[in-house]
Formats: C-alpha cells, structure tokens, sequence
C-alpha cells in the first residue's frame, strides 16, 4: 500500500515520537534513520512531509527548509524570542542578556524583553535601556495589566519561546498569559524537581489570543550562550542600536573597540549608544578574538 504524503508543523516531540499537526489531524510520527545518521534531528516548529503508514500514523521523511533554529531550547522557525529578565531580585546581568541578545540577532530571530517584578522596582531605567537599543519591551509584573496585554498581543501570530534564568519569573508570567498551562513555579517547582518538564519534552501550545508558544524545558540563558559563536567581525551588526553609525567609521575594518573617527564610539561618547550595551559588546569581541586566536 503506498503511502499518503501530508505536510504539517511538528507540534511536540517526546523520546523518539513526533506529533506533526495537519490541516485536519496530530499524528503521531516516527522519523525515517536517515535524520540520525546525518545528525539532522526533526524541531518542534519544523514543517515536515509525513508518510501516512497503514496504521492510521506516519513517518517524518522530510524537514521542509527553515526560517532558523535553536539547539536550546529546541526549536526551529520561531518568530520571536521574549527575553524575561526581572527589574530585581536577582538583578539583570547585562553581559547575559546583551550576549542572548546577540545570538538571537546573529540567527535571525526577532527577540523582545519583558520586564518581571517591576512591582517591586521602578522598571524604568531598564525599559529604556532596552526600548533605546531599539527591542520592544513589554513591562509585566503582578499588577500591569496594561503591559500584559500589549505582550500577549505580540504574541498573536506565529510561533513564540521565552528563555531566562531561574528566578525571573518566567513560568509564573507564562501561567498568567495562559493559566492552562499551568506550569509548576517557586516552591512547586523546587519540589517537583523539574520532573515534569524533562530535556526531551517540548511542545507548542496554542494561547487563546492566537499564536503558539513554545513550552519548553527551563533553559538558562547562560546554558543558551554555550551555543552561539559568533565572529568577531559579525558582532557589531548583532546590536541593532550600533547600524546608524556603522558606515560613519574612518576605517572599513573598524572594529569599534578603540580606533580614531569611529562612528560607534562617538555616539557611545554623545550617549546615544548605552555604555552597558557597548561593555558587553567589548566584551564579547574579546571573546570572539580569542576563540579564532586559539583554533587557528
Ligand atoms: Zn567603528
């Protein structure tokens, strides 16, 4: 019997199993070997072709071309990133966040920030920090409704995931924008043991609003860091607040850390460019120095 051929999107993955979401149907999937031996394993979020099998199932026998990708958490085809970083406790760490950042812009991945307790921190400084190196920023802590929505509604197309580190708040502001998903946060979580969200689980979930946001396991963002390298001369365009003055430096190969007649460093100089922002590009450069110096 030859098999019917559908195309649909990988809504969950789970030890070996694929769920692809058809026009009309989940079928539960197996991937053809082939992915493993040519270590190209099906994402959630990937369109695929599905082999229907007699047995009412299917087999993935080919990942259709992607928008982008993420090993962690992952995912692939996202439209967008939120970025959840608490106004306090614990405080940002701006080298963490701008180096997401950073990987995000460098893969092609919108991102955005939502700022969690600013019920108990004036979130302002931060929102500006961000808003000024041109991300949206959503401020959400117990009690902004307003902020809530507006980020809910940027949330209503397309295929969504939020990173940060434990204590943001980031499961607690998930429940909030659907409280089905009633994810397990503080305490609860502490004494599940993140039980329920194991590394091989993760699945797309529809929010009443439209759009669909991945629920993934908690990756740190610092876990998130150990997959992007980027080179050295591809940084400065991963900061978006840098592109205006990009073409003003004296010299092609400016590197923006330190040269005569740079346009970067002279707006860091009249301030329209963050000194944090620009630290943490300084910083980052070193680090992609290095990397290139020690494999060659
Ligand atoms: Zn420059």
């Amino acid at each position: 019997m030859s098999g019917k051929e559908l195309v649909g999107r990988i809504w969950k993955a789970t030890a070996g199993f694929y769920y692809v979401k058809t026009e009309d149907a989940l079928l539960e999937c197996r991937a053809r070997g082939v992915f493993r031996k040519e270590g190209n394993t099906p994402l959630v979020g990937d369109m695929v072709r599905v082999s229907l099998t007699p047995d009412g199932k299917g087999t993935v026998s080919e990942i259709l071309p992607r928008k982008n990708s993420l090993v962690r958490p992952p995912l692939a085809n996202l439209d967008r990133m939120v970025l959840v970083l608490s106004v306090t406790d614990p405080e940002p760490n701006f080298y963490v966040a701008d180096s997401y950042l950073a990987i995000l812009a460098h893969r092609g991945i919108d991102a955005m920030i939502a700022l969690t307790k600013s019920d108990l921190a004036d979130p302002s400084e931060l929102k500006l920090l961000y808003a000024g190196a041109g991300y949206p920023v959503y401020v959400v802590g117990q009690g902004e409704e307003e902020g809530l929505s507006a980020l809910v509604n940027a949330l209503s197309e397309g295929i969504s995931a939020f990173c940060g580190n434990s204590g943001v708040g980031k499961s607690t502001l998930l429940n909030r924008i659907d409280p089905r998903l009633a994810l397990p946060t503080g305490d609860t979580s502490r004494k599940l043991g993140r039980g329920r969200h194991t590394t091989r689980h993760v699945e797309l979930i529809p929010l009443p609003g439209g759009g669909l946001v991945a629920d993934t396991p908690g990756f740190s963002s610092i876990e998130m860091l150990r997959m992007g390298h980027i080179p050295k001369d591809e940084l400065a365009f991963c900061f978006p607040e840098f592109a205006p003055y990009l073409d003003k430096c004296q010299f092609n190969n400016c590197s923006h850390t330190k040269e005569k007649g740079c346009g970067v460093l002279q707006a860091l100089e009249q301030g329209q460019i963050d000194p944090r922002r620009h630290e943490s590009y300084l910083r980052l450069y070193e680090e992609a120095k290095q990397v290139r110096e020690w494999e060659v």
